[in-house]
């Protein structure tokens, strides 16, 4: 596409951004409230986002708490990553119907009705985003499920001007700040106790004809400089950090450390840190059949690394222990996920140390295999 051209638009054009979105015949998904958290869900308007609340985070602890202004893009994360839309956590992949003893199969067809529209994307959010593309989509083992709900969705990225304490993106290289052309729109919230405006950058063709529709002015050196101050404070503001060097290495020449007894003490193997990651795909099959014994269904679900059952082979599961399981996760996430896919398997987010009821921190775990643990948070 041709030169980015950086606008200044007010706080209320969101509502027309969502109306053109609409208008195009997107399904637009969104921050909303619920269940006392952020979460993504259907919007239709402007007033269905979370306007003047933020999110209170720590290892273990998250709450919603009010914001002194009206932003509309307030908070850092919430327990939901956008992967439910493109790698559901639940989907039927076909029917049987047994016909005179015959069992039928009808493969499940059914495409998204239409593309989605996503608002509101982290940094770190598109980073992951890409990862299940590579993994899910551009690999050897494509899967048309993926494939199809991925297909032509618009991505809205929003840049974070704070950080939460548990995110660690920066030292992943995946944010704080939006790659150049990883979004077809890219926001940046400003002034929001004042005069409440939007920087916003289209990065790619389509981008750039919905923001034409827009009222704008473009942006000044000042407010662009603002913009960029804005998103360099939720860097620098990070607390938590994780020394990628050698970590691979590391990680593997450590599969006796005594660390793992130790975290295995804490750890629930309650599946949390998975569920939650913006990049873990795991899934496992289920199939059903009605009492007549007519009709039968498989159905394809999330699965974890944390379940006996996952490592289910001929006799037995190989990894019993939590032990086992909690250290599969990590080394598969920092470092055979590199010799798989050529990155790790994090993105920074956060989100399994925030939603880990027992608190545990994978910076803190990385870290104590150096022997260099700082309890709550490393250097910055
Ligand atoms: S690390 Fe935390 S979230 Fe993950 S399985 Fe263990 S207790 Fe659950
Ligand atoms: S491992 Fe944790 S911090 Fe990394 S991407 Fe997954 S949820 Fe986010």
């Amino acid at each position: 596409m041709a030169d980015t051209i950086r606008v200044r638009i007010v706080a209320d054009q969101i509502g027309q951004l969502i109306r053109s979105l609409a208008h195009r015949d997107y399904a637009i998904f969104g921050p909303a409230v619920k269940d006392g958290a952020i979460v993504y869900d259907r919007i239709e308007e402007i007033g269905d986002l979370p306007r003047g609340l933020t999110d209170h985070q720590e290892a273990g602890r998250y709450s919603l708490v009010p914001r002194q202004d009206q932003a509309l893009f307030g908070y850092v994360l919430g327990p939901q990553s956008w992967k439910k839309y493109f790698h559901p956590a639940r989907v039927k992949l076909f029917d049987a119907r047994n016909d005179d003893g015959v069992f039928q199969i009808l493969p499940n067809t059914a495409s998204p009705a239409r593309p989605v529209a996503l608002l509101g994307v982290r940094a770190c959010e598109l980073a992951a985003i890409a990862m299940q593309d590579r993994v899910l989509q551009n690999g050897p083992y494509a899967d048309r499920i993926y494939a199809a709900r991925r297909a032509g969705a618009f991505l809205v990225a929003v840049q974070c001007t704070q950080s939460a304490p548990t995110c660690f993106c920066h030292s992943m290289g995946t944010g704080p700040a939006v790659a150049a052309g990883t979004a077809d729109i890219t926001l940046t919230e400003m002034d929001v106790a004042s005069d409440h405006w939007f920087l916003a950058e289209a990065g790619t063709d389509r981008g750039a004809e919905v923001l034409s529709e827009l009222s704008f002015a473009p942006a000044t050196d000042t407010q662009c400089r603002a913009a960029d101050e804005a998103v360099a404070l939720a860097r620098t503001g990070q607390r938590r950090h994780l020394d990628t060097a050698g970590l691979r290495d590391l990680l593997i020449e450590n599969f006796e450390h005594p660390r793992w007894d130790e975290v295995a003490r804490r750890c629930l193997v309650c599946a949390n840190c998975t569920m939650v990651c913006p990049t873990c795909f795991c899934t496992d099959i289920e199939d059903a059949s009605d009492v007549s014994g007519t009709h039968a269904e498989r159905w394809r679900r999330w699965d974890s690394c944390f379940t006996t059952s996952f490592s289910y082979i001929h006799g037995g599961s190989v990894r019993t222990s939590p032990k086992a399981r909690y250290r599969q996760w990590i080394t598969h996430k920092l470092a055979t996920w590199i010799d798989q896919f050529g990155t790790p398997g994090c993105v920074g987010c956060g989100r399994c140390i925030t939603w880990c009821p027992a608190g545990i921190d994978i910076t803190e775990e990385a870290q104590a295999l150096r022997g260099t643990v700082n309890h709550g948070n490393t250097e910055s």
